[in-house]
């Protein structure tokens, strides 16, 4: 029997990375003679950081004393700090910070200012919870970052203190992350606001992945070990089926066997992950 492969809708680049991508090659092109650079990697994708630097914009970790040029914020953002160092350089800021990232932010801001005991969900290591903590932080001390009830539990004291707890979460969190945590919170707190700030483009991506995984023997999901969104959705569909997280089709040689003994296949891909990678996956497989 042929097997069966399907392609989830809702694979590849979301609206914020698109936006990233673009605007950058696009600032590149109508700006030839200066220098366009992004602070941190673009999105994860080595081949298409590649492919900037071919184009002339290049990555840079640090930001220099002195700049000269268009400096870019990536889609997941950056702390007030950060932007007050980019523009004292002197460069030419274009702040590429996804709408929905930007929103988690605002929505951090106005936890903490209206008193709120503020807790962001998701990693603290994340750039993306790095910048929503340093915006919320600029109007209160009361902020922490927890992505299990067990991180949250030594603020146990400090949360029963305050009168009102606000919540966000970063946005390509996994609601399985942010529902027990919820839960705590209303056992020790007063008042709770819960604002879900995970994007519609992640939830649609779980969810459908989620349907897919129901009716496939085995899942692949494409993109970056690096990536959050991606890691977050291949942990999700381990748990309804098997699932193998693979970054290009070379990768796919290490899976051969489970690849061949597979009859219903179903493909999906994190948000960072450029349709070129996705197309050669799927040739392979077939
Ligand atoms: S995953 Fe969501 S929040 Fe992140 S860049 Fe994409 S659309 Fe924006």
């Amino acid at each position: 029997m042929p097997k069966e492969v399907k392609l989830a809708k809702f694979a590849g680049f979301c609206y914020g990375v698109k936006r990233a991508v673009e605007t950058a090659k696009k600032l590149k092109s109508e700006n030839p003679d200066k220098n366009v650079f992004v602070l941190g990697e673009l999105i994860h994708n080595t081949d298409v950081i590649e492919e900037l630097e071919s184009l002339g914009i290049k990555t840079i970790n640090e930001i220099p004393e002195h700049g000269e040029g268009i400096c870019v914020v990536r889609s997941h953002g950056e702390s007030p700090e950060v932007i007050d160092k980019i523009n004292a350089a002197g460069f030419e800021l274009v702040d590429l910070t996804c709408p929905d990232v930007k929103k988690v932010q605002q929505k951090a801001i106005e936890l903490a200012k209206d008193g709120y005991f503020v807790v962001i969900v998701g990693k603290a290591e994340h750039p993306e919870v790095i910048g929503i903590n340093a915006n919320a932080r600029l109007w209160s001390d009361n902020v922490v970052v927890a992505s299990s009830v067990e991180q949250l539990q030594s603020y146990e004291r400090e949360i029963k203190a305050h009168k009102k707890v606000g919540v966000v979460v970063q946005t390509t969190q996994m609601l399985k992350t942010l529902n027990p945590i919820v839960e705590y919170l209303t056992s020790i707190s007063k008042e709770l606001h819960v604002a879900n700030t995970i994007c519609q483009s992640t939830a649609m991506r779980q969810s459908e992945a989620k349907e897919l995984a129901k009716e496939s023997d085995l899942m692949i999901v494409v993109g970056s070990k690096k990536s959050a969104n991606t890691t977050h959705l291949a942990e999700i569909l381990k748990n309804i089926t098997k699932t193998i997280h693979i970054e290009n089709d070379s990768e796919l040689d290490d899976y051969k066997s489970i690849v061949n003994n597979s009859q219903n296949i179903s493909i999906t891909a994190g948000a960072s992950t450029p349709q070129s990678v996705i197309e050669k996956v799927i040739e392979k497989i077939k």
